[in-house]
């Protein structure tokens, strides 16, 4: 029916994700964790060049406002929303509501922002250590912060330093000082009690078509998962109490489903050049988005040694489970604290009526160490950083290794 591209169906049809998901996060606080299927391999969406996907939030309603959250087309179908606070620092010189001529002669002045506390949980400042205040360059104490109201009072009398017990004037600003404030405030906010609700949807960026319409999508919640039955939830939570019991902590590079091509791209041979160091082979520019700590089932299998033309070659392939998130896929990297990487193979999702998530069954095998893998900066970085290192020990006279075995050397 379709000759070419031009009698397609209309633009901004392309589908949205399907099996959008919602859930509290496993191993992080104040963090919802969302995962969706590969859009690119829906039936509707294969004409098109899809860039990436949005997600966007809507705060108590489902109907909107939604918000988008992500600054560029998300490449894998993994993100999490969590509670952030960004440090600002903020010339407050002309905002001061009263310069000494307060009630009481107080020195007052607002923040743009309000103050809160360092940590996951929005809470307000309420201390003077929650900001820090320099007046021409020297560092000062503050007397008050009211964080949700913006407001910070200065030390207009002498005062007594608690620990040293040394008595200080106050240093109050003079009418042209420099006064800067830093403070945390709130930028993401995620809101897990039962009275906050959160709205997701998700939408297909094509770079044809443009992005599919928000209508088009269903409506994701957390509290969706609030559906399974009790038995469920048990085996869920026992099957992460399994891994964390006796799982391995491994960190896993997602591979990027959409991006930049890279210039390396064969169109005849639909890949990247095996040894890019742009793509690391896999054609989109970047690769891999990561890393994601996550718990696997311990290793197993047989540590094979072949004789090859380069030399030895170890072949280890191992049958693995872990939990959700993040959804694994075939070919995402697994990078274990032994130093080994791992290329995911087959994944077998165990799900239960569509959308309990209770575990994925996958298999890996050892990469050799001549692949360009082991060159991504965090191959690189990762493999230092779990050998042994003594400083008393001079360096050409030291043993190192990964193992216990190793910090147990007496010289
Ligand atoms: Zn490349």
């Amino acid at each position: 029916m379709f000759e070419n591209n031009s009698q397609l169906p209309p633009v901004n049809s392309a589908h949205p994700p399907r099996n959008g998901f919602v859930g509290y996060s496993h191993s992080k606080k104040n963090t919802l964790d969302i995962m969706w299927d590969n859009p690119g391999q829906d039936y509707n969406n294969k004409a098109r060049k899809i860039v990436g996907v949005n997600i966007y939030r809507s705060y108590d309603s489902e109907l909107g406002e939604y918000v988008k959250l992500n600054e560029e087309p998300l490449r894998v179908g993994y993100y999490e929303d969590k509670m952030e606070h960004t440090t600002v620092v903020e010339d407050v010189s002309t905002q001061f509501r009263y310069r000494g001529n307060g009630p009481e002669g107080e020195w007052i002045f607002y923040t743009q922002h309000p103050i809160v506390k360092k940590g996951h949980q929005l809470i307000y400042g309420n201390q003077s250590s929650d900001v820090t205040l320099t007046i021409d360059g020297v560092t000062v104490p503050v007397a008050r912060v009211v964080g949700e109201k913006c407001a910070v009072q200065l030390i207009k009398d002498p005062w007594m330093d608690k620990l040293t017990r040394n008595q200080y004037p106050p240093i109050l600003p003079k009418d042209n000082s420099v006064i800067i404030c830093t403070y945390l405030r709130n930028s993401n906010y995620v809101g897990l009690s039962r009275n906050q609700r959160m709205f997701y949807k998700l939408t297909t960026v094509t770079s044809d078509a443009g992005e599919s319409h928000l209508n088009h999508s269903d409506v994701l919640s957390q509290h969706q998962t609030e559906a399974w039955d009790y038995i469920w939830k048990e085996a869920v939570r026992r099957n992460k109490m399994i891994l964390q019991q006796g799982g391995e902590d491994c960190w896993l590079m997602i591979r990027k489903w959409f991006g930049v091509r890279c210039s390396c791209y064969s169109t005849v041979h639909q890949r990247g050049v095996v040894d890019c160091e742009t793509c690391w082979g896999t054609g989109v520019e970047g690769g891999y988005e990561g890393p994601f700590p996550f718990l696997i089932a311990p290793f197993d299998g047989e540590y094979k040694l072949d004789s090859t033309e380069q030399g030895l070659h170890t072949r280890h392939t191992s049958t693995l489970w872990t939990n959700y998130p993040p959804r694994l896929n075939t070919f995402d990297l697994i990078f274990r604290k032994s130093g080994g990487i791992y290329v995911v193979g087959y994944v077998k999702p165990a799900e239960v009526r569509g959308n309990t998530f209770l575990q994925q069954e996958f298999n890996a095998s050892l990469l050799s160490r001549d692949r360009v893998e082991h060159r991504i900066p965090f191959a690189s970085a990762h493999d230092k950083m779990f050998i042994t290192e003594k400083a008393n020990i001079p360096d050409d006279q030291e043993v190192r290794g990964r193992t216990v075995t190793f910090e147990n050397i007496n010289y």
